[in-house]
């Protein structure tokens, strides 16, 4: 995946493309992979970076969606239960069989959830995860054991699973490349091409070198999430909006607050919400929170009483309460949700099912869903777009079409599992030359040959992009992530032929993002090479 190759192939395209796709996103991914799939010509373009906006924001779950159970909507259970099951097959080396448990400490807990998550199961059919089934206190105890234990009568587990988004998102993108389809970040669409009132393309801004485009192409789907009403108000100013954003909250705590391997699942918290404790890489992601918003942007920034609920939920179940000081990282995404159509305000009530509009251009605007799904809303996209654009292509493949990288043999446990069958080729730069094979901070994993893998190999463009999205680290600790600023900065200037000018502006840019993932703010400690 190398952005320069992608834009010349883009500069030199003669043909309209078959479908063009903005945004890149899980949505816009997994459409542009299912175009490409099926053999026809697919770019997509993103303004930012690949999973910049919700997509790297989940809850990190591949899951059927159990309180989706609990309000009883079958056929999105059904659905989401069996995408979870082809995804971990497709990518083995990013979703992991996790179990979960509800704990109880009410007499009706136990056979209330183990009838409704038996039911759970059976909607998984055969691609269930392992079977739900009613757990004594000490096993509880065992599987979570800082969870309170007054008036604990035991618990319940059930399996789900449990990935990393936005290296999927990377993943994905590469598998669209290698099977002919293009993949472009930092390219902003910036208004519709229309020929007789039909979308016939799209203008759009490299945000790099503020070269323009003009880019045709037979049918152009609307993946951008949040900001589906922005492009639909390109093509009809006056239209009413798709989307609500409604936003989630999650805290990263480092492990001696949930220690284990298993993930804590409240059903019901004080307001009626469902609250999640699930290991990750080496730390415990809560979460999380559903705020309806009016406005959106691609970096929404926890609110005070989020944090709070946050905060004060996990004090009620863990025996030790974290507090603000304890929290290594704060991120906040937004789901774009349908918009409620009569009076209701409540977020919590609107359907997560995905909805496909066609507008009357024939510009095809997907949306809502969730990570877990982006396979099927793909699939359904493209039958669309087939139709619309009377595009001759193969049936779709991509139940059974494994994501770059998929390949179990790195135990999750290994810090660089999540490259899957790319690992070996990144120690291998290691070898070939030694600072590569270098720590890029003496008390964190990464190695410097992660950060020329990502320039050379996943069109990391800028320390963000390897810092959030490549490497989880911006996510996890946010303190780490700027104190490897200033290394990352200058291996990617290297890579990316950069100047000193560059690498002092990225690192500054980057403490200002990295201190809105902290509660309170964090000066970096220069070294002595940096002071001079
Ligand atoms: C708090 C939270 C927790 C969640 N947890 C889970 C979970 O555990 N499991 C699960 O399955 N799902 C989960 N979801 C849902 C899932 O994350 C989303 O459904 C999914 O990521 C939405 O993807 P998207 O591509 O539609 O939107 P986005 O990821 O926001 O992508 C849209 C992209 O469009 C780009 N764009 C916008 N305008 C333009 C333009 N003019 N030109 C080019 N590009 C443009 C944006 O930059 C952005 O990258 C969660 C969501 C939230 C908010």
């Amino acid at each position: 995946m190398k952005r320069d190759e992608s834009l010349d192939r883009v500069r030199s395209q003669q043909q309209p493309y078959d479908v063009l796709v903005i945004g890149g996103g899980a949505t816009g991914l997994g459409t542009a992979l299912d175009a490409a799939s099926r053999g026809l010509t697919a770019l997509l373009l993103e303004q930012h970076d690949f999973a910049k906006g919700t997509s790297s924001r989940s809850t990190k779950l591949v899951h059927g969606g159990v309180r989706y159970l609990a309000q009883g909507d079958i056929a999105l259970v059904r659905e989401a239960c069996r995408e979870r099951g082809l995804l971990q097959k497709n990518a083995r080396h990013l979703v992991k069989n996790e179990t979960f448990v509800i704990p109880a400490y009410k007499w009706w807990t136990k056979p209330f959830y183990t009838i409704g998550l038996t039911m759970y199961d059976v909607l998984a059919g055969s691609l269930s995860l392992g079977r739900s089934l009613p757990v004594s206190r000490k096993d509880t105890i065992r599987r979570l054991p800082t969870v309170k234990k007054n008036k604990l009568s035991g618990g319940v587990k059930y399996h789900d699973g449990q990935f990393d988004d936005s290296r999927l998102a990377i993943n994905v993108a590469q598998t669209t490349e290698e099977l002919g389809g293009t993949v472009i970040n930092y390219m902003k669409v910036t208004g519709l091409l229309k020929t007789n009132g039909k979308v016939s393309g799209v203008t759009a801004v490299d945000q790099e070198s503020g070269e323009a485009f003009t880019i045709n192409a037979k049918t152009v789907v609307n993946a951008t999430g949040v900001f589906v009403d922005d492009i639909l108000s390109m093509d009809q100013p006056e239209h009413k909006n798709m989307v609500r954003p409604s936003q989630g909250v999650h805290l990263v705590l480092d492990k001696e607050f949930f220690p284990g391997e298993d993930a804590l699942m409240i059903p019901k918290t004080s307001d009626g919400r469902v609250l999640f404790a699930v290991p990750w890489h080496d730390k415990v992601v809560v979460g999380t929170t559903d705020t309806p918003l009016d406005e959106h942007s691609l970096e929404p920034k926890a609110l005070e009483e989020e944090i709070e609920f946050i905060l004060a939920t996990a004090k009620e179940y863990l025996i030790q309460a974290p507090t603000r000081k304890d929290v290594k990282s704060v991120f906040a995404g937004l789901r774009p949700l349908a918009a409620p159509q009569g009076d209701s305000q409540k977020t919590k009530e609107i359907s997560r099912s995905h909805k496909l509009l066609v507008s009357e251009s024939g510009l095809l605007t997907m949306t809502g869903g969730k990570w877990t799904t982006f396979r099927k809303m793909g699939e359904d996209t493209i039958d669309k777009a087939i139709k619309i654009g009377e595009l001759s292509a193969q049936k779709c493949g991509t139940e059974t079409l494994p994501i770059h990288g998929s390949e179990q043999t790195h135990p999750f446990s290994d810090p660089m599992y999540f490259y899957g069958s790319d690992k070996d080729r990144i120690l291998q730069l290691g070898k070939e030359n030694e600072r590569f094979g270098e720590k890029i901070h003496a008390d964190h994993p990464y190695l410097i040959a992660e950060v020329v893998w990502a320039v050379r190999n996943e069109m990391a463009r800028n320390v963000e992009d390897f810092l959030a999205r490549r490497t989880r680290v911006l996510f996890l600790d946010a303190r780490a992530a700027i104190d490897m600023a200033p290394v990352v900065a200058e291996v990617m200037a290297a890579e990316l032929g950069k100047n000193d000018t560059w690498i002092s502006e990225q690192i500054e840019d980057f403490v200002k993002l990295a201190n809105r993932y902290l509660l309170e703010e964090y000066k970096p400690v220069l070294t002595e090479k940096e002071h001079n």
